[in-house]
C-alpha cells in the first residue's frame, strides 16, 4: 500500500492465476492448457510474420482474423469482436455491456475473474447458488418483470466444475431476460459442448465468448473474441478503442488466423483431449473419485474418503500439479486438467500411492 495509489487500486483483490512453475519433468496439469501444442500452420505464420514489418503497427481492427472467425462461425465480421484473450474480451464485457445499476447475476462458483472485473470497474453483481450437484438452474436467474438483472454471465461449460448447460435451458433464460445482455463464456465449449453463437442471430442480447488458448492450444498468444449483434459488438469497439488500438499485435493476427483456417488438426486434438478425458474419468472412477461431468478438458472431482487439499500437495511432492480452490462448497474437490494419456497415466499412478490399498 502507498500513498500514491488511487483509492480504486486500494480497493482492488486482483484475480490470481494458477502457477507457471519454471521446473523441468513436471506433469503440469493445473491451468487447463492443451497438450498437443499449436497447429504447425500457425507457428509457420508466426514466423513468416516475423519481418521488417515488425516495424509497422498492425491492422487496429484485425480484420484478417475477424473475417476467419466470421466464416467459421457463419456469421458477418460486424459480429465479431477480437481482443488480447478472452480475458480483456471479458473486462471490456463488464466495462461496455455490465456495468448498469441493477446488480449482475453469475453463479456462486464460477470463473473467479468476474468478481475482480465487478471490482475493477464497479459493477454491482450478486452470486446465484448452483444446485446441489453443481448445474445451474435457469429460473433461479429470472426476476419479475420491471427488476431483471444488470446482465447475466457464466462459462458454459461452467468453470471450474466442467458442467454444460443445455442450449435449450440457454434459449429459455434468453427468452426470460430480453432487456439485459446474457454473456455465455465459452471458454471450453470445443471439448464436447454446444455452441450458443447459432443463437445469435435470433438474440440481440446474446453475447458468446471464446478464447484460442484451450482447444487452439495458444495460450501464450493471447487471443479471445466474441460473437454477438452489431450493436454489442459496437460498445466493445468502443471501449477497446479507448484503451487500446493495437491490442492483438501481428504475430498474434498472423497466428490465430491460420490456427482458425487449420480445421483438421483443431479437429484431430479436441477428439484426441476428449478421449483422453473419458479414460480419465473411468480411471478416477475406479479410484473411489466422485467426478462431475465434464464438457470441458478438465475434470472436477471429489474423494469421498480423501482429503483434496492434501492430495494436491501429495501429488505436488511427485511433481504433478493439479488445482485446489480452497473455497465454500469446493475446497475437497481437485480441478485436473486433461492431458496427454501418459499424463494422466502418471496422474493415476501416483494417486493410487497416495490413495493406499
Ligand atoms: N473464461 C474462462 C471460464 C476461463 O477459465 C479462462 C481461462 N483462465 C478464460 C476465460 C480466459 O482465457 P484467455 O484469457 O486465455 O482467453
Amino acid at each position: 500500500m502507498s500513498r500514491y495509489w488511487s483509492d480504486v487500486v486500494k480497493g482492488l483483490t486482483p484475480y490470481v492465476p494458477g502457477e507457471q512453475p519454471k521446473l523441468a519433468n513436471l506433469v503440469k496439469l493445473n491451468t487447463n492448457e492443451n497438450p498437443y501444442g499449436p497447429s504447425p500452420r500457425a507457428l509457420e505464420a508466426i514466423r513468416a510474420a516475423t519481418d521488417d514489418s515488425l516495424k509497422l503497427y498492425p491492422d487496429p481492427n484485425a480484420e484478417r482474423l475477424k473475417r476467419a472467425i466470421a466464416d467459421c462461425h457463419g456469421v458477418e465480421t460486424c459480429n465479431v469482436f477480437v481482443g488480447n484473450g478472452s480475458d480483456e474480451v471479458l473486462a471490456h464485457v463488464f466495462l461496455g455491456l455490465l456495468k448498469h445499476a441493477r446488480p449482475i447475476l453469475f453463479p456462486d462458483i464460477t470463473y473467479s475473474f468476474y468478481p475482480v472485473y465487478c471490482g475493477l470497474y464497479q459493477v454491482p453483481y450478486e452470486t446465484v447458488p448452483l444446485l446441489a450437484d453443481f448445474s445451474i438452474r435457469v429460473a433461479d436467474y429470472t426476476r419479475p418483470p420491471g427488476a431483471q438483472a444488470g446482465g447475466i454471465i457464466f462459462p458454459n461449460p461452467n468453470a471450474p466444475t466442467g458442467r454444460q448447460l443445455p442450449l435449450a435451458d440457454i434459449e429459455a433464460l434468453l427468452q426470460a431476460n430480453p432487456d439485459c445482455v446474457v454473456v455465455i463464456d465459452e471458454a471450453y465449449v470445443d471439448f464436447g459442448g454446444d455452441s450458443a453463437i447459432p443463437l445469435t442471430t435470433r438474440y440481440p442480447n446474446l453475447l458468446v465468448v471464446q478464447t484460442l488458448s484451450k482447444s487452439r492450444s495458444l495460450a501464450g498468444l493471447r487471443v479471445g473474441f466474441a460473437v454477438g449483434h452489431d450493436d454489442l459488438i459496437e460498445a466493445l469497439e468502443r471501449v477497446k478503442n479507448s484503451f487500446n488500438s493495437y491490442p492483438l499485435d501481428r504475430l498474434a493476427i498472423a497466428g490465430a488466423v491460420a490456427a482458425i483456417e487449420d480445421r483438421e488438426y483443431f479437429a484431430r486434438t479436441c477428439r484426441a483431449v476428449i478421449a483422453t478425458r473419458e479414460k480419465l474419468v473411468a480411471d478416477l472412477e475406479n479410484l473411489g473419485y466422485e467426478v462431475i461431468p465434464s464438457a470441458a478438458n478438465f475434470v472436477f472431482a471429489r474423494h469421498p474418503r480423501h482429503d483434496a487439499e492434501k492430495s494436491a500437495l501429495a501429488l505436488r511432492q511427485r511433481s504433478i500439479i493439479v488445482r485446489h480452490f480452497k473455497l465454500p462448497r469446493i475446497a475437497q474437490y481437485l480441478r485436473i486438467t486433461v492431458g496427454t494419456d501418459e499424463q494422466c497415466a502418471a496422474l493415476i499412478a501416483a494417486l493410487k500411492d497416495i490413495l493406499g490399498p
